[in-house]
């Protein structure tokens, strides 16, 4: 009988270990966006970047990038908040922005675009709101995998993750611009 239980549990360390899996939370990820003064064909965008963004946040390739990350040699982040890969994938999955702390597993968003030609700025967002702005300077020509990618870049910031504002060396190793890029590399590719 307990030869039998030994074996079971190696079995299953055996079998959990080749084929890694996604937690629960993954799946149960959802979106609670509002959308500010927006036609019906920008907000239809914006919604199938969010189809996008849930078909990566369940996926096990978006699992094993941000466990795999590396910055300067080392599983890690630039700017990790003192927590490591694994912590960070997991609270992106419990979606805890600073503003709403509560576990609930969604991305508390509002999004409003704006328009600036002369600037090369895709999108911004500012602390004390939960709303994110996006240049249509770049929305407009943006595919939907682009449009997820600058939503999680912008949305990983009310998670209290910031980067350098000038474009140094060490930037995109920061976890807005880390987990925005592997969004957008998935959600073309998924
Ligand atoms: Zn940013």
């Amino acid at each position: 009988m307990k030869g039998n239980l030994i074996l079971f549990m190696l079995v299953f360390l055996l079998s959990s270990s080749a084929h890694p899996t996604v937690p629960k939370d993954a799946y149960g990820f959802d979106f609670n966006v509002g959308f500010i003064g927006m036609t019906s064909s920008t907000e239809d965008k914006i919604l199938d970047a969010m189809a996008l963004v849930k078909r990566v946040f369940t996926s096990v390739e978006f699992k094993n990038k941000v466990l795999n990350h590396r910055y300067l040699g080392r599983k890690a982040f630039q700017a990790s908040n003192g927590l490591t890969n694994t912590q960070i994938y997991h609270k992106i999955l419990a979606g805890a922005e600073r503003l709403y702390p509560i576990k609930n597993y969604k991305m508390d968003l509002e999004v409003e675009l704006y328009t600036d030609h002369k600037s090369n700025t895709v999108g911004f967002t500012r602390t004390l709101s939960k709303r994110i702005w996006m240049n249509t300077k770049f929305f407009n020509r943006f595919t939907a995998a682009k449009v997820a990618g600058n939503l999680v870049h912008e949305w990983v910031h009310k998670l209290g993750f910031s980067h350098d504002v000038k474009n140094t060396r060490r930037r995109k190793y920061s976890v807005p611009y880390a987990i925005g890029e592997i969004t957008r590399q998935l959600a073309t590719r998924l």
